[in-house]
């Protein structure tokens, strides 16, 4: 058996179906590129025949992968398959993942099937993707409630009809290590065809056991892992990218694999998906949270100071924590700000190089100091400014303990330009109420979640602003950042707005 373990990133199908997490095609494309850059081997791109929307998206992405692996997931019906397939068309490589349950409880209540008749509907789906790739991926839903006689029996049988990956999702999150290591050693005992196929793991943290499970499936013969970034997805979310593969990386002494991830790339992926959502990760979470290598006690300061070993195992570096290194000025050249970027692993198109570079002489005016968090912000805001029909002209705002709060804005909305002066509660107030006026179709959509925080330290940090709005039931963010925390409001709120019609429609989702 190989000492690789295949990373299999789901953050855009799993991750993405979870509440607040929507992408439009522009942020999943850009998810999409980090995931490829920083190594992952099969990028799930979504789940093809869910809408137009996520065709799209899936078909996007298996242009755009340079060496991923590319898929898409599909129930295990005729008509899913062949919209997978069609999707992946323009991929390198393309992978069909598809799926059935194999608990007693959702073939009696949900798919209503004897296991004789799921099994033939193994056979039969698993034999008609491979009509279309070499590449097929199926997964047992539900499978830690299964029994290990039944889950041997529709494994062989999905091995025997072609399937080169086999899943063992634990779907709801109910499993625990010892369980995990006892379906992975029956499968290894009983399925005739095991070696015929790679096995995976695709673990849930309702009980918090994410990482802990998928160790054990890899102990135990699991040689692909199924997680996300920041280890978002459905309830709890799904097993964390970063802790699987830093726990590999760090604790080689005791579980002797490898992963193709290029370990530094690990905090720009992290911070993209949460400035793309909105959502940002507790402070305290492992290898992410803002407080994962901060260390305040005392004693392990000191300790810090004579040797970073002494409370460290591993160093900020190694998941791509820069220290806030002070890096470009004003006097920065082109050739030095394109290296830089290229460093922090952006490499962008002679357009969208130009257009930050501008922004980044902008900022430098402005600011005396920045770092590299501030050209990451700087990158970012790229994310949906394609679809933007509506721009910002310029704005005033009066603010303070005497008079009323004012603003005055003016906006280029679908080509036209319109000015409004408005009062409200504070500045934040005027000028969204302001904006509102100004852009039709705004009134049908209701603010959820108004979120600023400072890019670095200092006065004159860049505020990243997040606008999470509501529109018919689909919530959708804007971003934006600034060294003026009103203008990164107004850009963040005219983001959402602007991405309301694209990120509408979705129909069907799963919970696989
Ligand atoms: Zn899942």
């Amino acid at each position: 058996m190989s000492d690789k373990i295949v990373i299999f990133d789901t953050t855009l199908r799993d991750g993405e179906q979870s509440p607040g997490m929507s992408m439009n095609l522009e942020e999943k494309l850009l998810m999409a590129e980090t995931l490829d850059f920083m190594g992952v081997d099969v990028i799930e791109a979504g789940f093809a025949m869910a809408s137009n929307g996520d065709f799209e998206s899936v078909q996007a992405v298996a242009r755009q992968a340079k060496n991923a692996i590319v898929c898409s997931l599909a129930r295990a019906k005729p008509a899913d398959i062949e919209r997978a397939a069609e999707a992946l068309k323009p991929a390198k490589r393309g992978r069909i993942h598809t799926f059935i349950s194999t608990s007693p409880i959702h073939l009696q209540y949900q798919f209503k099937l004897t296991e004789e008749e799921a099994l033939a509907v193994i056979k039969e789906t698993v034999a008609f993707a491979r009509r279309f790739t070499d590449d097929v991926e199926w997964s047992a839903m539900d499978a830690t409630r299964t029994s290990h006689e039944f889950l041997a029996r529709a494994v062989e049988t999905a091995i025997s009809a072609g399937a080169t990956t086999i899943n063992i999702p634990d779907t709801v999150g109910f499993a625990t290590p010892m369980d995990i290591t006892e379906y992975f050693t029956n499968l290894r005992k009983n399925v005739q065809n095991f070696d015929k196929a790679i096995f995976s793991f695709h673990g849930h943290n309702d009980l918090g056991l994410g990482t802990a499970n998928a160790l054990a499936a890899i102990m135990a013969g699991a040689r692909q892992i199924e997680c996300t970034i920041n280890g978002i997805g459905e309830r709890a979310g799904n097993t964390a990218l970063e802790e699987v593969v830093m726990a590999l990386k760090v604790r080689k002494d005791r579980l002797r694999f490898d992963t193709g991830i290029k370990t530094e790339h690990i905090t720009r992926a992290s911070r993209l998906i949460q400035s793309i959502t909105g959502q940002a990760v507790q402070v305290n979470k492992a290898i992410v949270g803002a407080n994962a290598f901060a260390h305040e006690s005392g004693i392990h300061q000191d300790g810090m100071l004579k040797h970073a070993g002494t409370y460290e195992i591993m160093t900020p570096e190694s998941v791509g924590l820069t220290r806030s290194n002070l890096v470009m000025g004003k006097h920065s050249g082109r050739h030095a700000f394109r290296e830089k970027l290229k460093e922090l692993g952006f490499e962008l198109g002679d357009n969208a190089f130009e257009d930050v570079f501008a922004r980044f002489k902008d900022l430098a005016d402005k600011k005396k100091d920045v770092y590299d968090d501030d050209l990451i912000a700087l990158v970012e805001p790229r994310v949906g400014s394609g679809e933007k029909a509506i721009s910002l002209v310029s704005m005033q705002v009066a603010c303070g303990t005497e008079g009323a709060q004012k603003v005055t804005l003016a906006l280029q909305v679908e080509g036209e330009t319109k000015t409004i002066e408005m009062e409200g509660n504070g500045p934040v107030d005027a000028l969204f109420k302001a904006i509102r006026a100004l852009v039709p179709g705004s009134e049908d959509t209701q603010l959820k979640l108004y979120q600023v925080h400072a890019v670095t330290q200092g006065t004159d940090a860049q505020a990243e602003v997040t606008v999470r709005l509501d529109a018919a039931g689909t919530l959708i963010n804007g971003n934006a950042s600034d060294v003026d925390t009103l203008v990164a409001s107004a850009l963040a709120y005219i983001n959402a707005l602007a991405k309301v019609d694209t990120l509408r429609n979705k129909e069907v989702k799963t919970i696989c």
